[in-house]
């Protein structure tokens, strides 16, 4: 922490407003919590250039974002590099024709699910959350994506847990990138 004007200490950089939380949601688990950053109006605006910044430029149709702190990254970053902005949700929360994607969790089992006609097929996206963790939630997001025949740019997440080794489990040929990694 830097001591700035006033005797107020403000973060050296804007990572350090992630905060762990030991035990949350359940014992064992050291939960990032990004709220902290998001409530920061400089330090939101600068995660979100550097996690922005090698997708400018890469021809874009929409960012795809994981409920739900993938819908405050995403859409924000959707707006950021001026594309279209489509959610992967929960079960039950989307009306029209939707596809669905099952997927294994620690005890049990999950579905995402996007409507069928948010985009076109052939349209490129880039899929965002904020934390890849086990990377399970990413690739369900990958197969549900491919239902559609979108064409997967990129996988974008702010923060990658090294030690829960989701990146094994990406396994694919399009770019995963983690802004800051753990
Ligand atoms: P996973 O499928 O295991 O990669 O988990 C990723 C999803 O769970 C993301 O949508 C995260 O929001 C959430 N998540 C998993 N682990 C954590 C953690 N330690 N801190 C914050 N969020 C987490």
């Amino acid at each position: 922490m830097n001591e700035s004007c006033c005797g107020v200490a403000t973060p050296a950089h804007w990572s350090e407003r992630i905060r762990d939380v030991a035990d949350f949601p359940k014992p064992g688990i050291l939960f990032k919590d990004i709220i902290p950053l998001l409530a920061d109006g400089p330090d939101f605006a600068a995660a979100l250039d550097a996690m922005a910044q090698p997708w400018r430029g890469t021809p874009l149709d929409a960012v795809l974002g994981i409920e739900s702190r993938g819908f405050i990254l995403g859409a924000a970053l959707a707006h950021e590099l001026r594309t279209g902005f489509v959610p992967i949700r929960k079960p039950g929360k989307l009306p029209g024709r939707i596809l669905t994607q099952e997927y294994e969790l620690e005890y049990g089992r999950d579905r995402i699910e996007i409507q069928a006609d948010a985009l076109f097929p052939g349209a490129r996206v880039l899929i965002v959350d904020d934390v890849l963790a086990t990377g399970g939630t990413l690739r369900a997001s990958v197969a549900l994506v491919r239902q559609l025949q979108f064409e997967i740019v990129g996988a974008a997440v702010l923060v990658e847990l090294e030690a829960l080794q989701g990146r094994a489990r990406w396994s694919d040929p399009v770019p995963l990138l983690a802004t800051l990694t753990y």
